[in-house]
């Protein structure tokens, strides 16, 4: 780790999070003679990954599943563990040396003719750009529904689960039909009674896609933009055939699902037609929403809770941009394989923009040569 023995904490870039946005926006940045840190809240290496359910198994194959640089082992068959996932970032970390400071959490920023000052939980550092790549994890959506006090069991949202042993005679309802609603619901079916509940008929992929199309949809997307032309990217929500998912197929648990309630009762949930389910416990896998609560001193995060952007640049903020929060900033951006196109272009832009403004300012962070 080229760790900045930097003293007075002056940075051409800072950038906030280190997951695999904020590393893959490093590896390009550690070519470009810009001194800059990563600065990041986790203990450890990993991002979100580190606390994400045990059995996960990632959507996307290991072929599919690698940033800027190393491929992940695996190849194109095989749906890595989160272990695996978590011991690939950490190397990935290591091998390119990225300076990274944990445990950092950015608290607030402000911006002035000087630059950015950003007030951490170590101190204060200052920047002329910033990089916010904090995920999306640390800010669950699970959707408001009526009469939520009267209900005495137990709801939760899937960055909470961990795994399936504590449901264990219990009735768990779970909701969400992307692929941590069928993943956690197959595992969950293995040892309990379980109802599926999904916004629409949850679609399934063929058994035989793999992450390859997240990749080419990216690249057609990309290509669109760059005409100007027209382009639908295809839905991310849509179930892949992992194993466990494959064999709750096969188990039959992944026919049946019922559409939203309308309303808790005290012991389960209440339909519009009034159709009653029993549940004791309801796990939401409704999703995520961008994490910047860091940036709400700037006044640049909107009504929906983003910046807005073109790509991963902001358009309401000079030399501010936002990687690996999904398609908002850039297409499959919020995935491994997605995110290094992002992260390429973030710096490209970055370039632009400082050498425009000033000549780099010789700092501790040495030049490093690829
Ligand atoms: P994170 O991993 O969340 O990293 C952000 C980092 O920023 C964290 O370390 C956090 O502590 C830090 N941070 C946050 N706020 C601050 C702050 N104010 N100051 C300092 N640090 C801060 N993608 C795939 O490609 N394939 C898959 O199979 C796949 N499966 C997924 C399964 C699930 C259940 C989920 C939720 C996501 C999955 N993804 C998958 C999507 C994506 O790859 C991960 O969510 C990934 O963790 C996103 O990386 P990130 O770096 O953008 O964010």
């Amino acid at each position: 780790m080229i760790l900045a023995d930097n003293l007075d904490r002056k940075f051409d870039v800072v950038i906030i999070g280190g997951g695999q946005s904020g590393l893959a926006v490093g590896y390009y940045l550690r070519r470009t003679g810009f001194s800059f840190i990563i600065l990041d809240e986790e203990d450890k290496a990993g991002g979100a990954w580190q606390h994400m359910w045990k059995s996960l198994r990632l959507f996307s194959p290991a072929q599919w599943s690698s940033l800027p640089g190393i491929v992940m082992y695996g190849g194109v068959d095989y749906y890595p563990t989160k272990d695996e996932a978590i011991k690939y970032i950490r190397g990935y970390e290591k091998k390119y040396n990225l300076p990274v400071k944990r445990p950092v959490k950015v608290i607030t920023i402000n911006n002035s003719s000087e630059g950015f000052s950003l007030h951490a939980s170590d101190g204060d550092y200052s920047a002329k750009a910033i990089v916010s790549a904090t995920g999306s994890f640390q800010n669950p959506f699970i959707p408001e529904i009526q009469d939520r006090r009267l209900f005495r069991g137990i709801v939760i949202h899937s960055s909470q689960y961990q795994s399936p042993d504590e449901f264990r005679e219990k009735r768990v309802v779970v909701v969400g039909e992307g692929n941590s609603g069928a993943q956690i619901l197959s595992e969950i079916s293995l040892i309990t009674e379980t109802v599926w509940v999904t916004q629409n008929e949850p679609r399934f992929l063929s058994d035989t896609v793999d992450g390859r199309y997240l990749f080419d949809a990216a690249s057609r997307m990309y290509e669109a933009k760059l005409q100007g032309k027209p382009f639908q990217p295809p839905s991310l929500g849509d179930v892949v055939m992992v194993p466990s998912v494959k064999a709750a197929r096969d188990r039959g648990i992944l026919q049946k699902s019922l559409r939203p309630f309308d309303r808790y009762s005290t012991d389960g949930l209440v339909w519009a037609d009034g159709h009653e389910e029993k549940a004791d416990v309801v796990i939401f896998c409704t999703g995520f929403k961008a994490s910047l609560l860091h940036l709400a001193s700037l006044q640049v995060v909107n009504t929906e809770g983003k910046v807005p952007t073109f790509e991963t640049k902001a358009t309401n903020m000079a030399n501010l941009w936002l990687v690996g929060y999904g398609n908002w900033t850039g297409f499959a951006s919020a995935t491994l394989i997605g995110v290094g196109r992002s992260a390429r272009r973030t710096v490209d832009e970055i370039v632009a923009s400082l050498d425009s403004s000033s000549i780099p300012e010789s700092s501790s962070n040495q030049k490093i040569k690829n």
